[in-house]
């Protein structure tokens, strides 16, 4: 029997497979994909990880960005810089999650790629596990199988709304400019936003609805946007994928289970941003059963209790980004130009401040610009 099964090998799953590894238990990591699956995903993950970390991740950064671009409809422009010490990193998810699996593998985390979980039973004091290559036994699970995994369904979670993003990769053969940017794009798709990722070799293009109903048809956005960075597009280019955002408090343990990373919604409802919380939560989920394994009753309660602490940041997200998309001409007017927004920006992706240190003030600088725009 595993101290600890671990369903889905992204951040989340690995930040757990290797903690609990690190701390001498057994672990077994199961994921229904090849390890270097694609994954839709833009990739920019802030270096404050690294406090998670006993590890060096120079191998896996794509490139580092520190420039910001906003547009409104492809225009005016709005060019800013981070100000924080630590940019943004832009890495690579079929790079990035293996290099975490192998961190694990080496404290001795065993990982089963392209061997899904097919069902959960907990039976006597342990967890059965069956997958496509058989059944095994586990102290513990942790649901870390993303926003479409099966596993937080079953532990009897209660199950986030889905929404749908859409992701293109465009290459392209000049060289990263000095000045590549973070390009956000405002005005073009309604109830979203659609983004572009610098990255060596081309550019990661997103786009995703933060409130309302989705576009059914995200083609009409990628026509007009791609050409902005020097490509066409092409049809069924683009590939989709669940995003599972925070959306309330809700239980995150169960007997001898937590969910982590998106199977546990815990996507930022603003910009989508899903890695480094993954990775958080994977942190202290391992923390939480190192202490339940050695008798602790409440740990994995008190694992709930930390991610609602940090939920109640999320919900202030979730305010901003309510206001936000409904007005975002009047967000982009009086917010977004501002060069202290991105100044925040920075501060909020290195965790520095949260969103509830700015939330009042950027809810009522919208609100009022809002109205005053009315008249
Ligand atoms: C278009 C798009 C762009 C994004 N851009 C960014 C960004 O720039 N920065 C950022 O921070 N976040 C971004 N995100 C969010 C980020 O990709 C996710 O939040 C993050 O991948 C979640 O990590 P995870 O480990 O929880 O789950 P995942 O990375 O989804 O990993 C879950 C794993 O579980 C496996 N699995 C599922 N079911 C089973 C099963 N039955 N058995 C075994 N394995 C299973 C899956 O194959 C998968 O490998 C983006 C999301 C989208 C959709």
């Amino acid at each position: 029997m595993y101290d600890c099964i671990i369903v889905g090998a992204g951040p989340a799953g690995s930040t757990v497979a290797y903690h609990l590894a690190k701390q001498g238990h057994s672990v077994l990591m199961l994921e229904k994909a090849p390890l270097a699956r694609y994954k839709p995903c833009s990739g920019a993950v802030s270096p404050a990880i690294t406090q998670w970390f006993d590890v060096d991740f120079t191998s896996v950064v794509d490139c580092v960005l520190r420039h910001v671009r906003y547009t409104w409809k492809l225009e005016d422009e709005v060019a800013a810089e981070l100000t924080t010490p630590d940019p943004v990193w832009i890495v690579r998810r079929d790079v990035f999650d293996p290099f975490l699996a192998a961190q694990a593998q080496q404290w001795g985390a065993i990982v089963q790629d392209q061997n899904a979980v097919t069902g959960i039973e907990f039976k006597g004091d342990r967890w059965w596990v069956a997958t496509s290559q058989g059944v095994f036994e586990g102290r513990y699970v942790v649901a870390a199988d993303g926003a479409d995994g099966p596993m937080s369904g079953w532990l009897g979670f209660k199950e986030a709304k889905r929404r749908i993003a859409a992701h293109v990769e465009v290459t392209c053969d000049r060289p990263l400019a000095a000045d590549a940017a973070l390009s956000f794009e405002f005005g073009l798709m309604k109830n979203g936003c659609m983004w572009s990722f610098p990255r060596q070799g081309g550019y990661g293009i997103g786009a995703a609805a933060f409130i309302g109903n989705a576009p059914k048809d995200f083609r009409p956005y990628f026509e007009q946007y791609i050409p902005a960075f020097g490509a066409t597009y092409v049809p069924g280019q683009e590939k989709f994928h669940s995003l599972k955002r925070w959306d309330g408090h809700q239980p995150l343990h169960t007997q001898q289970a937590i969910a982590v990373g998106e199977a546990a919604a815990i996507v930022d409802p603003l910009t989508a941003e899903g890695i480094r919380h993954g990775i958080f939560s994977g942190f202290h989920g391992a923390a939480a059963i190192h202490r339940a394994i050695a008798g602790e009753p409440d740990a994995l309660a008190a694992y709930t209790q930390t991610l609602h602490d940090w939920g109640n940041n999320m919900q202030w997200a979730q305010r901003i980004a309510g206001v936000f998309y409904r007005v975002p001409g009047v967000g982009y007017r009086v917010g977004l130009k501002r060069p202290s927004a991105t100044e925040r920006l920075g501060q909020l992706l290195t965790g520095e401040i949260g969103y509830g240190d700015i939330a009042n003030r950027v809810i009522k600088r919208m609100t009022t610009g809002f109205l005053l725009g009315r008249k």
